[in-house]
């Protein structure tokens, strides 16, 4: 199924390897025509409903911060994955994922040879883990975060890529940000990070938008750019990657008021994916355990999507207390207090955290449009996007490029170009040209017949049912705009 998906991503101009032509880089992925569309509207349906409200305001932050930033986020010291290298192969893998790689028959046989030579100390530490987890995964995972019960385990596995056993180095953390310098001078004193993420850049900000816009709590900032993370393993085409987009908002709250607003943003994020197509049965909410949460969170969930690899996160909805502006308080020394004006009293505030990654959803809505289906005995491909994300809205086809239909239909395609992207194509069978408007997603396509001559109607017909209606081209403008609302 991915295969299929990156197969048509390239040849329809969706998704392209980074620098393809001399063999790619890892990671790094860039949109074609289509996909950039596809992209640019997944993007404005998130801004459009997290800041056409009244208690959003949208930011732009600069990708470079002052160095202190991730000091205070706890970055420099915190964000890190802990990787062991094959000895053999040098291939690298994260410790936390590597079950991920190994087949569930290995697994077990790699368990079974761990526990033959375990000391009573291990033993007892083995015994207290089983009786947390009960699912092979959980325990092969759940061994790798014992630093000591890792090392065993480690000495029993065969290396994913080559199938050496035993010859992994030990884990070692490897922060994942990517360094730069500012100026010309390659010295310490110069260095800056690519932000990993673009929540930062709304916490610094906060006084800066409460002043200027003189909002009061509860109220969010949101902002969508561009993170870089340098992942030990990319993976499953766009899921993870080393560069990816963002789309963040941050809502500020009294503290008391966090598990209500909490649960509002969990139900709001979720519809959003719904109301643009993504059905239920493929969404779902994973709720971290407590004993799982990051450093800064009190409560936190993911929302996943079922991609065909298996459940994968698309967004974190967190709530990060007011771990992060305290932080910025102490690092930069400036007040990051609110003046509640009801209580009469100052506080930090606390934040709910909503956190897409538009590459990541992007992925999630391109596979959940793939279809495939049989029409008169033949194969048709069709993406099925919300008329919203389709990268194309309307194609227009003169049935033949001659008696004056091309006119005709020129004369449309500039009557509905200013308001929706149009695509127009006067080349081959019209049953051929429907098809490849199938593939591109496009949900209506407009053909101008011998009919059109005689009655000035045109066939609109619909990428779905496929089914065709007749209509005076003086009322198809109107007609399309109420259909793609
Ligand atoms: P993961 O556990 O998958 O690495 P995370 O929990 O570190 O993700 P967050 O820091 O919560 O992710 O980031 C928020 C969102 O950003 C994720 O839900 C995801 O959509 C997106 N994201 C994070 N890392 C990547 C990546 N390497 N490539 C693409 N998107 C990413």
């Amino acid at each position: 199924m991915i295969e299929k998906i990156v197969s048509l991503s390239k040849r329809r101009g969706f998704v392209f390897q980074s620098s393809e032509i001399y063999g790619g880089l890892n990671g790094c992925w860039d949109y074609g025509p289509l996909g950039v569309e596809l992209l640019k509207n997944i993007k404005e349906e998130w801004w459009k409903a997290m800041t056409y409200r009244e208690d959003v305001e949208g930011l732009d932050a600069s990708i470079l911060m002052h160095p202190k930033v991730w000091e205070a986020s706890g970055h420099i010291a915190n964000f890190t994955d802990p990787m062991i290298d094959c000895k053999q192969c040098n291939a690298r893998f994260r410790l936390d994922t590597l079950g991920d790689a190994i087949s569930e028959k290995k697994k077990k046989k790699i368990i079974r040879a761990f526990e033959e030579n375990l000391s009573e100390e291990n033993k007892n530490k083995v015994d207290k883990i089983y009786k947390i987890h009960s699912e092979l995964d959980e325990r092969f995972e759940a061994i790798l975060e014992n630093k000591e019960l890792s090392l065993k385990l480690l000495g029993e596995a065969n290396c994913p890529n080559c199938g050496t056993k035993g010859e992994f180095t030990e884990p070692r953390n490897f922060n994942l940000m990517f360094k730069t310098f500012v100026g010309p001078v390659e010295s310490d004193d110069n260095i800056v990070y690519l932000r990993p993420e673009t929540a930062q850049g709304i916490f610094v900000n906060f006084m800066n938008v409460q002043n200027s816009s003189r909002q009061k709590l509860p109220f969010g900032i949101a902002q969508i750019g561009k993170a870089f993370r340098n992942e030990i393993n990319t993976k499953n085409f766009l899921f993870r990657t080393r560069e990816f987009e963002q789309m963040e908002m941050q809502y500020f709250v009294k503290p008391t008021d966090d598990k209500k607003h909490y649960d509002e943003w969990k139900e709001r994020r979720i519809s959003w994916y719904k109301a643009l197509g993504i059905s239920g049965e493929k969404l779902r909410f994973h709720d971290h355990p407590s004993d799982k949460l990051a450093h800064y969170a009190k409560e936190a969930t993911d929302v996943e999507y079922e991609f065909p690899f298996g459940w994968g996160e698309i967004e974190g909805i967190h709530n990060r207390t007011d771990f992060d502006l305290s932080k910025h308080q102490e690092y930069s020394t400036k007040s990051q207090q609110y003046f509640d004006d009801e209580i009469k009293e100052k506080y930090i505030p606390y934040i709910i955290e909503t956190s897409a990654g538009a590459s990541r959803s992007f992925m999630a809505f391109l596979i959940n449009a793939y279809n495939e289906e049989e029409v008169n005995g033949e194969e048709r491909v069709v993406m099925k996007f919300h008329p919203k994300l389709a990268p194309i809205k309307v194609a227009i086809f003169p049935l033949v490029n001659k008696d004056g239909m091309p006119e005709i239909a020129r004369e449309i395609e500039s009557e509905l170009r200013p308001y929706m992207k149009v695509f127009y194509d006067s080349k081959g069978a019209v049953g051929r040209r429907y098809r490849r408007q199938d593939e591109a997603g496009t949900p209506y396509c407009i053909t101008i017949d011998n009919q059109t001559l005689e009655d000035r109607t045109v066939t609109i017909r619909e990428r779905d049912t496929m089914e065709q209606q007749r209509v005076q081209i003086d009322e198809l403008l109107q007609l399309l705009i109420n259909r793609l609302k």
